[in-house]
């Protein structure tokens, strides 16, 4: 049961009355969400759990006790806030601003989650990243500094934050070796990368974790399940390998991994390359990429990405793999079967050029579409 008390309190920055709901008592029945969003009846009193003077706009715990800043700091910080946030949101989002000035990071790292968690219920998708990208950044640095419990405690909440902001490459990357790792944190790391690997970025409680209970008060329990993620990378890598034998095993490895529609784009490069097989991929004979382009994701066109080289480079040693990735990613980006919201990606098309290349066999020579890598364009 909640017990919430009206009072009346006098504001230690402005000097002005006001009246505040209190919460007196309050509990929470189940297991909390994986990132320590409490559960009913404690999830629904966000709006209790900070005070907001509606005179000055001073936000703390407690009202009635003074900024340790100047009145000056105080508003300048204030000025940061974003005055689109949703109510609730946008008052954890002062109170994470204050706690950031006064070097408080775990203060500031709670009041950007408690945030987030309040534009999440009022289905504001994009303050909710924004806010999870700015927890996630503190959390990280926090991690640095904060031993056993606690860290254990900041790298469950980190994984969630990569997860819920699709920064699935680190989450991927987590290391579930780390001899600091206990039992529970590793399984709960497992668990997320198992729903990223599935797409799925949404809120998750950690009631769905199949934690073994510990038999025996003595017993230290041990996480033996394999960390397969922490290959995927690898995986994917070889879903775009010129040899058809590593491309057939990593799919087979990438489809028991997660749901077959993810890796829709592998199957297709994989069908677009062995059509191709032994001629030269240049303009007159481009791959096969129509079914290509009406499958491609972010994931697919950043793996590709990874193997271009600049133009400056490609008459030297330059792999069969960045030739095919290449030239693949140029009919991509200039195939019309390409989705618009894609075409621009990362600058795409003005990263493409032609090439004339020598036919090694004959006294022609024939063009190639090629790109350019993306930070020689990108970057400032
Ligand atoms: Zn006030």
């Amino acid at each position: 049961m909640s017990t919430i008390e009206n009072v009346t309190v006098k504001c230690a920055f402005c000097g002005k009355n006001s009246e505040q709901a209190k919460m007196m008592s309050v509990s929470a029945f189940d297991e909390p969400d994986l990132d320590f969003r409490p559960s009913e009846m404690l999830r629904s009193t966000m709006g209790l759990w900070l005070m907001e003077c509606p005179h000055c706009g001073y936000v703390a715990d407690d009202i009635r006790k003074r900024p340790h800043m100047k009145k000056e700091t105080l508003l300048r910080i204030y000025g940061g806030a974003d005055a689109d946030l949703p109510v609730i949101a946008l008052i954890f989002q002062k109170r994470a601003l204050y706690c950031e000035h006064t070097k408080d990071t775990s203060g500031a790292i709670r009041a950007y989650l408690c945030a987030a968690w309040a534009c999440d219920d009022e289905e504001d998708h994009t303050h909710a990243k924004m806010l999870r990208i700015k927890c996630l950044e503190l959390t990280q640095c926090y991690l640095k500094r904060c031993w056993c419990r606690k860290w254990r405690r900041y790298t469950q909440l980190a994984a969630d934050l990569l997860r819920r902001t699709e920064n699935i490459e680190t989450l991927r990357k987590m290391d579930t070796n780390d001899k600091r790792l206990d039992y529970a944190t590793r399984e709960l790391l497992l668990f997320q990368k198992g729903l990223a690997e599935k797409g799925d970025f949404s809120a998750h409680s950690r009631i769905e974790v199949d934690l073994n209970p510990y038999d025996d008060f003595f017993e230290k329990r041990i996480s033996t399940k394999t960390d397969h993620w922490l290959c995927s990378e690898e995986y994917l890598k070889q879903a775009v390998s010129v040899n058809d034998d590593i491309r057939e095993k990593a799919l087979e490895a990438l489809d028991a991994l997660r749901p077959r529609e993810l890796n829709l784009p592998y199957h297709e490069f994989d069908g677009a390359l062995l059509l191709h097989r032994g001629i030269p991929p240049d303009e007159e004979h481009p791959y096969r990429t129509r079914d290509l382009a009406k499958a491609v994701n972010q994931e697919f066109l950043n793996v590709l990405e990874t193997f271009v080289v600049p133009g400056n480079s490609i008459r030297e040693a330059v792999t069969q793999q960045s030739k095919v990735c290449m030239t693949m990613l140029y009919q991509l980006y200039t195939s019309p079967y390409l989705a618009d919201n894609w075409k621009d990606y990362a600058d795409a098309r003005q990263r493409l050029y032609l090439m004339r290349v020598d036919d090694p066999f004959s006294d022609d020579s024939y063009l190639i579409g090629l790109v350019e890598p993306r930070a020689s364009k990108t970057a400032p």
